[in-house]
């Protein structure tokens, strides 16, 4: 297990105020916020110097033991013991996003200007919700969004708010799809009524290879997972554009209703954008709400060199982005963008104490008007806004340049490795691929690798992502670190080998 020198590091951690009030962050308590700050800091900073792995491989029951004696109802003495509770119980074990050996999942390493603005933005604690509760937050914020939405191409009329997430923004998508569908073609207001007696025939249309947000977010809106109709992806895993218009006259012809497609730029599983051009061109000509989930793939906003794949983004009604898995940007960190900003009036609530009806929000801007699940919510805004000010767009795109290199270098090594199967190349960084050795029978492939990825994640040595298609296990690679080199890559694949090696042998 892992050891941290940081025990002794602490030996000079603030003691707990004398002060009865010392405790609540005021005029009066600066110096123990400061000394606080300082000893979670020397925590954070050990936590880097000390993490070789991106995972010490500690099994949750084991994890559980060390919880088995904390009694909320005894308070710890002082930050030193807190602290070094929280690292044995949190920190030594918690995955480490910034090694290259984690190659899992969607989480970036982080850029440390957003680390400086999150000490602001928690202990400032603006509340974006209205501009009583943020004053310049409610700007700063307006303004990243009127930005972000000006490089998709949107132009001058476009508008949105921060989430928590992409999940989220899809959600505000679908529900700006139903909500407007029904309201031009039939006059209904489904904010006010619920829903129309032909909703069970709403249809969107979605990649076979789109998120699974998409589905739960049809039952959150009441239209259920039946309402989304699953097109065929091509040899790259993208939506079929042909199959796409097929699906929608088979719709139209059996009686059911067409409102909305859901495109993807940047397949969770394989890095790919969905051609945006076609589908939009398409959902223009069929009259439905085009939404785009750019979750993953708004990092190429920020590449000249890549900036093309996203072309026909601007064709789209609305737009996710996740800042917090393309941007390097910590959790969370995500935005909802409209081209036209009226069209986020349908889900606008006025409350007497917050939002009221007669304010001019021209004068008083409120990001509360353009949220649905949301009211109290974090400053988020200002992580990406101490990055784009202090780096620059152009640095982040080299990053994203840099990653999509790799990505590619590495998908030619698993291509041309016999012992290897690549299942796609990546416009992103997402490869998956399996390792198929001839000491290992072909109908025991899927066994085979699930034992691997197991034993390399109990081993803590690298931690890898897995997905299933056509019902085979693949083990999967996400870059998206650009310190990751192709050395590393090679690491992986060789430990990879090993571990297969082992795990044949038990
Ligand atoms: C990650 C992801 C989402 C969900 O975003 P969260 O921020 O995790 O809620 C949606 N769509 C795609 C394509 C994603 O990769």
């Amino acid at each position: 297990m892992m050891k941290t020198a940081s025990v002794e590091v602490l030996e000079e951690a603030p003691v707990l105020s004398a002060d009865p009030y010392g405790d609540i962050f005021y005029a009066g308590s600066a110096e123990a916020y400061n000394t606080a700050i300082q000893g979670a800091l020397k925590v954070v900073t050990g936590f880097l110097q000390h993490t070789k792995k991106p995972f010490s491989g500690i099994k949750p029951d084991q994890l559980a033991q060390l919880f088995s004696t904390i009694d909320f109802d005894t308070p710890l003495p002082d930050y030193k013991s807190l602290l070094k509770e929280v690292e044995q119980l949190y920190v030594n074990h918690a995955t480490a996003f910034h090694l290259p050996q984690y190659i899992a999942h969607l989480n970036c390493p982080v850029v440390i200007p957003a680390l400086a603005a999150e000490v602001l933005v928690s202990a400032i604690n603006s509340s974006q919700d209205t501009y009583d509760q943020s004053a310049g937050g409610t700007l700063m914020e307006c303004k990243i969004i009127d930005w972000t939405g000006r490089e998709i191409g949107y132009g001058t009329d476009c508008d949105g708010v921060f989430t928590a997430g992409g999940s989220q923004s899809n959600l505000m998508g679908l529900l700006l799809a139903r909500d407007h569908y029904a309201m031009k073609h039939r006059g209904h207001n489904i904010k006010l009524l619920g829903l129309p007696e032909d909703a069970g025939r709403y249809r969107i249309f979605v990649s076979e290879k789109a998120h699974f947000s998409n589905q739960k977010n049809a039952s959150l809106l009441g239209l259920g997972e039946q309402a989304l109709v699953s097109i065929p992806a091509d040899e790259r895993f993208r939506m079929d554009a042909t199959l796409l218009e097929a699906a929608i006259k088979k719709e139209l012809e059996q009686g059911n209703i067409p409102i909305a497609v859901v495109a993807t730029a940047g397949t969770t599983d394989f890095g790919n954008l969905d051609p945006l051009l076609a589908i939009g061109r398409l959902a223009a000509q069929y009259g439905l709400w085009y939404h785009i989930d750019a979750a993953y793939g708004c990092g190429l906003l920020l590449t000249e060199k890549y900036r093309y794949l996203l072309n026909g983004a601007e064709l789209s009604d609305s737009i996710t982005v996740d800042y917090h898995k393309s941007f390097f940007q910590p959790i969370s960190s995500s935005a909802f963008i409209v081209k036209h900003k009226a069209s986020l009036d349908i889900i606008r609530h006025h409350a007497d104490y917050l939002n009221p009806e007669e304010q001019d929000y021209d004068e008083l801007p409120a990001q509360i008007n353009k949220t649905v699940t949301q009211s109290t919510r974090r400053f988020d805004a200002l992580k990406l806004w101490f990055t784009l000010r202090l780096m620059g767009k152009e640095k982040l795109g080299e990053y994203t340049e840099v990653i999509i290199d790799t990505a590619e270098q590495a998908a030619c090594l698993i291509e041309t490795d016999p012992e290897l199967e690549l299942l796609s190349h990546s416009d992103l960084g997402v490869l998956v691929f399996r390792h198929k050795p001839s000491y290992v029978h072909s109908r025991d492939y899927d066994t085979f690798n699930q034992a691997i990825k197991k034993s390399l994640f109990f081993s803590g040595e690298v931690l890898l992502a897995s997905t299933r298609v056509n019902g085979h296990f693949y083990l999967k690679f996400t870059i998206l670190n650009p310190l990751t080199t192709i050395t590393d890559i090679q690491n992986i694949l060789t430990a990879i080998k090993v571990h297969g090696k082992d795990a044949h042998r038990q």
